[in-house]
């Protein structure tokens, strides 16, 4: 063997892993279903799937077995499979390949397949019984994701056909028994681990050893969000959101009188709201100057907050500097190249900092972080199922991450932990998150459960681990009947049956169809792209004024989708000139955004292609006609029912909607500075509910756009409420073609 073939022996057994693989093996044989679980980086992901193949090639079943390990990211199911190839000493694509939505490397010979979920799921379209595998492994279950509560209810019921299929659950930390007893009484085993004590420092801490002085000042916005991150942007400084204002009463509570004057006045201009990049920048200078070695860990929100900080650490004289400081970025999108820096040491005498999302809270194990920063928030989505309203907001993490955010530290040595909020917050986090099927819209749910035909929706969904609310299950189903993917007895329809091949939101897949059929489709890729990244425009609160002139000018058709477009199209000439930077700090738009909706594009040409619903020649978009006329109808069948009606006064007008009464537009929104608007009605995408509903992108539509799509119009006395039938909606709701 090489010498490099050693050290890779070597590191695999010593892992915590390793050192189990008799006792695992053994029990996977005894045993149809198991559940494993072992602290992040004990070699659960990496190592397990190798046990088996490698038992299996050892014994006579080699040729036969194939093994299947799902992973909640598509970023996981490729590092992950790359990682085992290499320590197998082969090529990716041999024994062990990928598969993931519209990309995968396997060959004839791949007996382990890491793939998402979603593409099991995918698969169990056309193949139900799962014919040929042997062994299904789920990992991170303890994530309580929607796709993996799912599928957890399909295997149930395939065990029971398929007695000699194995399944393998593996979770980060210990919530064994509820699985165990899901699978009724299925084994469980626990991998053995070891952590370094980390000292943990919350803001109080923090403050009251540093002297750092937190001032309303310091924490203020400013241009291109580069002191803070706000994280609810209705909340500016005056009106606290509901979050801020939890926090205030847990603070005024707090017992501080241990701490000094200087650290309580500190507090007290601390805004929960946001993500104070001084702070960090101030903490992450203190740990290069005085620090031991070790690389830093900080976890932040998501993507955009996370590039925001770096650009901004990057103007620091010590943390930009190359012979100092190896900055780096941990989140879903990354490349392959960064990927793999992360798991390199840096060169002596130089720092790691990774500035990552949650996904570096068990998914991604980096073995050298001895210091780490946990902002306390990560980005889930919730949902309010009364008012049928989910909202994509930072919200505030459980006490579970918070642990696995620390334990992060210790890996190789005592390790530190700084918390950026005050211990009183802490005390008031839930101890876990809740499963994503108790907290998100299920719509696309229900449309999966259709087409793997699984019977009555709310039957299915009574057999989940923890069945999600009646009430949100009829919710999803009558939302699924009234944009007509679902008929009246619950069939998908033929909409329906093209929404499901669609991965995202259904509106967002309806609207894409509806750009085909309208023959629109460049812009509506433009916009269903906007509609899936974070405001394109930004606000910074000392230059609103200016920013909102600048987005007005993208808008004279009181449509903030359209705005969207016009500023993309704009961005595009631009960057044929090298200068897209220039227009974006001009125009008050984010690069980063720009560049996200320019790869979303063309990732949802290629799904539109991959169903056949665009020709496969496409290769441009500019064949795609800019009927203004024609896009506004496509961005309003997307949207319908998330419309309202429009009631004009003297010099003002109000929106109304059937469900809230009265709605109040966002800010941010171009028809929010109209004081007429000279169409009926306006769509909207988003609604938001903080103290009254606030809508988020809206566009007025005409009455002849409704008419337009076969529908007929009926208004109530004084409240305008429409009702959409006919025409499209009456040709989408024949039944779907058996495939
Ligand atoms: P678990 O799934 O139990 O959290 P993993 O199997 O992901 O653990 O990781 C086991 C070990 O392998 C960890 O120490 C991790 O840092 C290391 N590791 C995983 N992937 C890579 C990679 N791509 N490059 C280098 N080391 C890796
Ligand atoms: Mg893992």
């Amino acid at each position: 063997e090489s010498p490099e073939g050693r050290t890779i022996l070597e590191f695999r057994s010593s892992l915590p892993a390793y050192k189990e693989k008799e006792a695992i093996l053994s029990a996977i044989l005894r045993n149809q279903v198991l559940i494993i679980s072992g602290e992040t980086g004990c070699g659960k992901t990496t190592q397990l799937p190798q046990f088996i193949l490698e038992s299996e090639i050892e014994s006579v079943r080699g040729a036969v077995c194939n093994i299947i390990c799902t992973q909640p990211r598509r970023i996981a199911a490729i590092s992950v499979s790359e990682r085992v190839a290499f320590e197998r000493g082969e090529k990716l694509g041999e024994s062990v390949g990928y598969k993931v939505r519209l990309e995968g490397m396997r060959g004839r010979d791949t007996h382990l397949l890491f793939c998402t979920t979603g593409i099991l799921l995918r698969r169990l379209l056309d193949d139900r019984n799962l014919i040929g595998v042997t062994h299904i492994i789920v990992d991170e279950i303890h994530e309580r994701g929607m796709n993996e509560d799912f599928l957890l209810i399909v295997l149930k019921d395939l065990l029971a056909r398929r007695p000699e299929l194995k399944l393998i659950l593996m979770s980060a930390t210990l919530d064994a028994e509820l699985f165990s007893s899901y699978f009724n009484g299925a084994a469980t085993m626990k991998i053995p681990g070891f952590t370094y004590p980390v000292r943990t420092q919350f803001l109080e801490d923090i403050l009251e050893m540093s002297g750092y002085r937190l001032t309303p000042d310091n924490q203020i916005d400013d241009y291109g969000q580069e002191r803070i991150w706000k994280m609810n942007k209705q909340a500016p400084r005056k009106r606290k959101s509901q979050i801020a204002s939890s926090v205030e009463d847990a603070l005024r509570a707090a017992d501080l009188s241990d701490y000094s004057l200087q650290t309580r006045e500190s507090l007290s201009c601390w805004y929960p709201d946001c993500i104070g990049f001084n702070l960090i920048q101030y903490i992450l200078c203190n740990i290069c100057e005085h620090e031991r070695p070790g690389a830093i860990l900080v976890f932040m929100i998501g993507w955009d907050d996370i590039n925001a900080l770096k650009e901004k650490l990057l103007t620091h004289p010590v943390l930009s500097d190359p012979s100092r400081v190896l900055l780096l970025m941990c989140h879903s999108s990354m490349d392959s190249l960064e990927q793999r820096l992360i798991f390199e040491e840096p060169e002596d005498g130089v720092r790691k900092i990774v500035l990552a999302t949650n996904i570096a809270e068990t998914s991604i194990t980096i073995n050298d972080i001895v210091f780490v920063l946990d902002c306390g928030k990560a980005k889930k989505s919730s949902y309010d199922a009364l008012n049928n309203t989910p909202c994509l907001l930072p919200t505030w993490i459980s006490k579970v991450s918070v642990q696995q955010r620390r334990g992060r530290a210790g890996r190789v040595q005592p390790g530190e932990c700084y918390h950026l909020y005050p211990r009183c917050v802490y005390d008031s986090f839930a101890e876990h998150q809740l499963p994503e099927i108790l907290r998100m819209p299920l719509q696309s749910l229900c449309l999966q459960i259709k087409s793997l035909k699984l019977g009555s929706i709310s039957e299915f969904l009574s057999r989940a681990l923890q069945s999600p609310e009646i009430l949100a299950v009829q919710k999803a189903i009558e939302y699924l009947k009234t944009i007509g993917a679902l008929d009246e007895n619950e069939n998908l329809t033929i909409l329906g049956h093209n929404l499901t091949m669609l991965p995202m939101e259904p509106k967002l897949g309806k609207m894409l169809i509806f750009g085909v059929i309208f023959n629109c489709l460049d812009p509506i890729l433009t916009i269903v792209a906007g509609l899936s990244v974070r405001d394109p425009f930004l606000t910074p609160l000392d230059k609103k004024d200016l920013a909102e002139a600048a987005k007005s000018q993208f808008s004279q058709d009181y449509s903030d989708h359209l705005a969207i477009v016009r500023a993309y199209e704009g961005w595009k000439d631009a960057e044929k000139d090298l200068n897209g930077h220039e227009y974006c700090w001009k125009n008050f738009l984010s690069a980063q955004s720009m560049r996200v909706i320019d790869a979303l594009r063309m990732e949802f040409l290629s799904l539109l292609k991959d169903i056949g619903l665009v020709d496969s020649n496409t290769s441009s978009c500019n064949a795609w006609s800019y009927d203004m006329y024609l896009i506004r109808a496509a961005v309003c069948y997307g949207l319908y029912p998330g419309i309202c009606s429009v009631v004009h006064k003297d010099t003002s007008f109000s929106l109304k909607t059937m469900e809230d009464g009265q709605v109040l537009l966002h800010s941010n929104s171009v028809n929010a500075r109209e004081t007429r608007i000279p169409y009926p009605w306006v769509v909207f995408n988003e609604k938001i509910k903080v103290n009254s509903v606030f809508l988020r992108d809206s566009t007025a539509v005409p009455d002849s756009v409704v008419l337009l799509l076969g529908g007929s119009i009926s208004k109530g006395d004084t409240d305008g409420h429409l009702k959409m039938s006919g025409g499209y909606l009456e040709f989408f709701m024949k039944p779907a073609v058996a495939n």
